[in-house]
């Protein structure tokens, strides 16, 4: 579990918002190299690689390095920047965050999100009054810039990709904090549980194959490059937690329903089975405003099982945290997968 944090802390740490995850990604490849693996890009630019069976039915696990973002929608006449979200989140959840504006020379400048009214000192009430959206969030760029132009002479246009600093740290007690756990911890896991059969020289029950998705937060990550002969797939994300969800930061969550609807009935039976077996403690959840890329795969015609297990992560979209613990029972839980053969 040591390599999956660091490997984690690393992924957090190299920004990765949907449409800008090629170095992210990179650092994946890197990790596979070192374990001997050659994994493959699709055209869409997702990550493939397969851990070869020993002849039952291929199956893939999904997890994606796509995170939350924004772009640069405008170059205020203050210099300040106006942002279009890359993904779902409540503007109040960006206030105060640290970010990068990535520009087009490959250069990237450091700001912080604020909004209009942010010093109290200027504002006072109308700051605690203030509905955080669109209109009143805004990126102050660390250079002195105070026009369009000069933002522009120092490469920022419109259309940048601007990422959101995860700030990732793991504490002494277990938890690993940081903003886009989502879903970095699966990708993590995924190597995880590539490592772990590696190094046991031990053969899941059919090919494998490993997609990490590079436009989940979009909704459309897993609508292609899933490979047509899977008879499952199992996506790998968080799990929701907070007031009336059964998931937790300490554990793995099976999600049986989400917006997209119920997952297959048969395989989670049979993942419910493989917890019971094994001895790792499983929560059943429905996620109340939740889409994976299972469903992304299936609307786009996937002709395959499909269910969604994952570590809880408290404040999703937000301030994240998750434990260890969750981690480890989400690895054991997809171990467990691998080695069982699939259903009828
Ligand atoms: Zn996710």
């Amino acid at each position: 579990m040591d390599d999956c944090v660091r490997v984690l802390l690393e992924l957090l740490a190299t920004p990765s918002p949907s449409g800008f995850t090629d170095r992210a990604l990179a650092s994946v490849e890197a990790e596979l190299e070192v374990l001997g693996v050659k994994p493959r890009r699709t055209r869409k630019g997702a990550l493939l690689w397969t851990l070869p069976g020993e002849g039952g039915a291929p199956r893939a696990v999904s997890s994606h390095i796509d995170t939350l973002g924004a772009m640069v929608k405008e170059i205020k006449a203050s210099g300040r920047l106006k942002l279009s979200p890359i993904g779902g989140y409540d503007w109040a959840t960006i206030e105060g965050a640290e970010c990068e504006v990535h520009t087009e020379s490959g250069t990237s400048i450091s700001g912080t999100v604020v909004n209009t009214k942010q010093s109290t000192h200027v504002h006072g009430q109308e700051l605690r009054d203030l509905k955080r959206d669109a209109g009143v969030m805004e990126v102050r760029l660390d250079i002195e810039a105070g026009s369009p132009d000069a933002v522009r002479a120092a490469g920022v246009e419109v259309g940048d990709v601007v990422s959101f600093d995860s700030r990732p740290r793991a504490t002494e007690s277990g938890f690993v904090k940081g903003r886009h756990l989502d879903n970095k911890a699966a990708v993590a896991l995924a190597l995880a549980v590539t490592r772990a059969f590696l190094a046991a020289r031990r053969a899941p029950e059919g090919d494998v194959h490993f997609f990490v998705s590079n436009y989940e937060e979009v909704g459309h990550g897993a609508a292609t490059g899933i490979p047509a002969d899977v008879a499952e797939l199992l996506c790998v994300d968080m799990a929701a937690v907070g007031e009336g969800q059964t998931s937790t930061e300490y554990d793995v969550t099976l999600c049986v329903k989400d917006s997209g609807g119920p997952y297959d009935y048969g395989m989670n039976r049979r993942l419910r089975g493989l917890a019971r077996e094994h001895g790792i403690p499983l929560k059943i959840d429905v996620y109340p405003f939740y889409a994976s890329d299972a469903t992304a795969a299936w609307r786009a015609g996937g002709n395959h099982r499909a269910a969604l297990i994952g570590p809880g992560v408290d404040a999703s979209h937000s301030f994240e945290r998750t434990h260890r613990r969750a981690l480890e029972h989400t690895a054991a839980l997809l171990e467990a997968y691998l080695l069982a053969p699939v259903g009828a």
